[in-house]
């Protein structure tokens, strides 16, 4: 019914409302069934708002937002935080753990390394590698849970929470639109990450396409969410090439190099925040320690496109299980 990107395919039904807005460096949107106009506008102002309030606490691009406070100065001292956001670090911190830290919150150095925070990415010195290097490593953060706080063990860390954010700040609008009753309802953020909550009436859940990603809107499957979220993550969202090479946004903290061979991971779980996360690691883990990782998962699965762009495989990793009845149509180009 909803297809391609959150675009809606169908004729949209009396009840079913939609609404995008601005944040976190992207366009969210919201589909909500609701009884009348006025009950959907109060709706979108309550998701909205709560994407606002959580872009305003986590953002790394802005000065004022908590967590730029504590990345200026949890190197000198421990910094008191408030339990939301001092959860959602420690979340991400046991994705690096469980990740062998393929998934690093602290990476942000590496990223500005290679002009990915601003710029369209390049090349940077050897130095510049190795002093974002020096000041990478989920290892350097500890978190005292009593105490609320969190400190670096060396100057110029940063935590950024790129990988993740979008993905929590979907399930916080789930949260909000549930207790304020809606039962059904499709949240989506950038095109990359989308929370399905229930399903539109008389339908098993929200219809989502995974788009293939080299172009020609051809599509690598199509998934029907219901309590569920899918993320994906693609080296040719943000990308720069150098003599045939192409070194995308997501590096691998392991080696402080962008990603080689991974195309696009799409990943489905109950939580987009957990999906959000996964999708940034599998890219980085590749096939193998990435299907490890989800057999500890349950009710999560992966659509990997792996290879040389001119030769890409699509890969399953615990996908039909997790996606039950979804059409799988592998109408690869
Ligand atoms: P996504 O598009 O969700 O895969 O997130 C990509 C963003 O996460 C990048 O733009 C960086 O801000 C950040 N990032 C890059 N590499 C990693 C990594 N290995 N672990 C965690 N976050 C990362
Ligand atoms: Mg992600």
């Amino acid at each position: 019914m909803w297809a391609g990107w959150g675009q809606p395919v169908g004729a949209v039904s009396d009840s079913l409302y939609y609404e995008t807005r601005a944040a976190m460096g992207t366009t969210f949107e919201v589909y909500l069934y609701a009884e009348s106009l006025s009950q959907a506008m109060a709706l979108f102002e309550s998701a909205f708002l709560e994407i606002e309030r959580v872009e305003a606490a986590i953002s790394t691009y802005r000065a004022s937002s908590e967590l730029s406070r504590i990345n200026r100065e949890a190197a000198r001292k421990p910094v008191t935080t408030n339990p939301e956001v001092l959860k959602l670090i420690q979340r991400a911190l046991l994705y690096s753990a469980r990740t062998g830290g393929a998934f690093d919150p602290t990476v942000g150095p590496l990223v500005e390394a290679w002009g990915f925070f601003r710029g369209s990415g390049k090349y940077p010195s050897e130095d510049a590698l190795n002093q974002a290097r020096t000041v990478t490593g989920w290892q350097h953060v500890s978190l005292a849970q009593d105490a609320r706080t969190i400190a670096f063990d060396r100057e110029h860390m940063m935590i950024d929470l790129g990988g993740v954010g979008k993905g929590y700040a979907i399930d916080r609008v789930a949260a909000v639109l549930r207790s304020e009753g809606v039962r059904a309802a499709l949240i989506g953020g950038g095109t990359s990450s989308y929370y399905a909550l229930g399903a539109p009436p008389g339908l098993a859940g929200w219809a989502i396409d995974i788009p293939a990603p080299f172009g020609d809107n051809q599509s690598l499957a199509t998934v029907t969410l219901n309590n569920q979220s899918l993320s994906t993550s693609g080296n040719y969202r943000r990308f720069f090439e150098l003599e045939g090479q192409r070194y995308s946004h997501i590096i691998d903290p392991r080696t402080g190099h962008p990603v080689q061979g991974r195309v696009q991971v799409t990943v489905v779980a109950p939580r987009a925040e957990d999906s959000d996360a996964l999708s940034t690691a599998l890219f980085v883990m590749g096939p193998d320690a990435g299907q490890t990782l989800l057999q500890a998962l349950p009710e999560t699965g992966a659509l990997m496109v792996a290879g040389l762009p001119a030769s890409p495989a699509l890969l399953e990793l615990s996908w039909n299980e997790t996606t039950g009845t979804a059409a799988l149509s592998h109408d690869k180009n």
